[in-house]
């Protein structure tokens, strides 16, 4: 093998008593996309930031062409060809594509801007990107997310990166933007530059990456050729434990039926959805995106009206529906979109937690402000939400720890049938199994749990029954043990009559 373009032997780095990075090696070779790996907290961040410049390490060295590298800063780790695209993009909205690509590395003679240099060198990084709205003259604040984070790419390229690194880019992208990316990725590859990629979604890693490194707890605990390595290691190794451990059982039963839908219809999707949830189940509801999943459970929610059929509560058909009288009947809904919908991210944990069932700590018009904060800690604990406390904001919270608040509101609002649409999208592993764990559990107590997710693996792993919707008609409720991830595959792609 030849020499790695870059080593790292032995970093570490402490954040106060922590040790964020713990005796990290990793060799990155010329063109060779190498995913780094691990759960919220692994230190990928940490250490990539020592790469780029934005941290010193306590102990260890690294080399870059055989040579010691030991950047001062992020300007400097450029200059040396090392660069890095942030999770929080760092544009300037108005200013021009070409003056952002140029920002910090004009070129200049005898004081004189060279425009038409500039010109060439970010007309030559764009064409690179193939991305047709991206045009030097473009405002960059009118591009999309992932637009911008392919100008901060054109940077990079026009500091001749040799190395660059991204940090978690898809989590804010939508799918197409996110193909794009990974067309780029493969030409920066192509063009012998190293590219680092962070991630805690499995499947694009498997896409994307020639190699990987697992981190965990702040050192690497596994490396290899992607390709050889199983999905299912790499989650045993971030997580440090066993695969039947990713979808704890716990044992629950199924009781009284508490919610029946008969031949409900909504105006666009469901057309057609019968289904009776009885108390401590699990029901899944699988189905491709767009199929009317969501649909289906906003209307039971009182959010979109219904056109047809009746939905029982508790076998009483309470009539036309708001959220509102919904929640007092004893619903709750966790919606897909946490951020747009579910939680107020500029608020704190415990405004979040309580607002849907303030009422508890009135008196008199008065907010009792410490039982309220009680409480909230209460639920925060029994949610292990990992938080500074009740009155953290919640956008300051990982993804996983957001949905656990989520989760919390409705057990606070007092909530006997939970609907979940795609409650563990977007976290990762290790929040994923506890909030499983945490469904067995409320099963257990007697909630009746309806579920919408895409991802088979969790709805086979923690589901008792699954039901399949295919173009606006739900398939009958199955006990899990006769679904395969093909045969809900073949009902949801619409292959079946059902
Ligand atoms: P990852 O990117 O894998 O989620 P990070 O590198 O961000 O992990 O964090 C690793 C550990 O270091 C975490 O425990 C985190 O809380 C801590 N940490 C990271 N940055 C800082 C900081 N600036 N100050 C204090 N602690 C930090
Ligand atoms: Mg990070």
């Amino acid at each position: 093998m030849s020499e790695p373009l870059l080593s790292m032997r032995g970093l570490t780095k402490a954040f106060g008593a922590s040790r964020a990075i713990d005796g990290v090696d990793l060799d990155l070779s010329q063109g060779e996309v190498h995913a780094i790996i691990g759960e919220n907290g692994a230190g990928k961040s940490t250490l990539m930031k020592i790469l780029s410049g934005a941290y010193r390490q306590d102990s260890g060295t690294m080399t870059l062409d055989s040579l010691a590298y030991a950047p001062r800063g992020p300007g400097e780790a450029r200059r040396l060809g090392v660069a890095m695209i942030y999770q929080e993009l760092t544009i300037a909205r108005h200013l021009s594509v070409e003056a952002n690509v140029m920002l910090g590395q004009e070129r200049s003679r005898l004081g004189m801007v060279k425009k038409s240099e500039h010109r060439r060198l970010v007309t030559g990084a764009l064409a690179l990107l193939e991305h047709p709205d991206i045009r030097p003259e473009a405002r960059a604040g009118d591009l999309s997310v992932g637009a911008q984070q392919l100008v901060e790419v054109a940077r990079a390229l026009v500091s001749d990166a040799r190395v660059i690194v991204f940090d978690e880019p898809t989590s804010s992208l939508a799918d197409r933007d996110a193909a794009r990316l990974f067309e780029v990725i493969e030409r920066l590859r192509l063009k012998g530059i190293a590219v680092v990629y962070i991630s805690h979604f499995l499947e694009e890693v498997r896409r994307i990456s020639y190699r990987y490194t697992v981190l965990r707890d702040g050192r690497s605990v596994g490396t290899g050729r992607t390709s050889e390595t199983d999905l299912s290691a790499i989650v045993a190794m971030m997580v440090g434990r066993d695969l039947s451990e990713m979808f704890p059982r716990v044992p629950h039963e199924a009781g009284e039926a508490i919610l029946d839908l008969s031949g409900l219809r909504v105006a666009t999707l469901p057309c057609r959805a019968d289904l009776t949830l009885r108390r401590g189940e699990i029901l899944g509801i699988a189905g491709l995106v767009g199929a009317g999943r969501t649909e289906l459970l906003r209307a039971v929610f009182g959010l979109d009206p219904v056109r047809a059929g009746v939905v029982r509560v508790a076998h009483i058909d309470h009539g036309r529906a708001t959220p509102g009288g919904r929640i007092s009947q004893g619903l709750g809904l966790v919606s897909e979109d946490r951020k747009g919908e579910g939680l107020a991210l500029g608020r704190s944990i415990e405004d979040n937690l309580t607002y849907s069932a303030l009422s508890a700590y009135c008196r008199w018009g008065w907010l009792n402000l410490r039982s309220r904060r009680a409480e909230s800690s209460r639920w925060m604990a029994s949610m292990r939400v990992k938080a500074t406390g009740p009155s953290q904001p919640v956008g300051a919270l990982s993804g996983g720890n957001q949905q656990k608040v989520a989760l919390a509101r409705l057990l606070h609002q007092r909530a006997d049938i939970l609907l979940l649409d795609e409650p563990t999208r977007g976290i990762d592993v290790g929040s994923k199994a506890e909030i499983y764990r945490r469904l067995g559990e409320l099963a257990a107590e007697g909630k009746a749990i309806l579920m919408v997710s895409s991802y088979l693996p969790e709805l086979l792993g923690i589901c008792d029954r699954i039901a399949v919707m295919s173009r606006g008609v739900l398939s009958p409720a199955r006990p899990v043990g006769d679904w395969t991830a093909e045969s809900i595959m073949e009902i949801a792609t619409g292959g079946v009559d059902v």
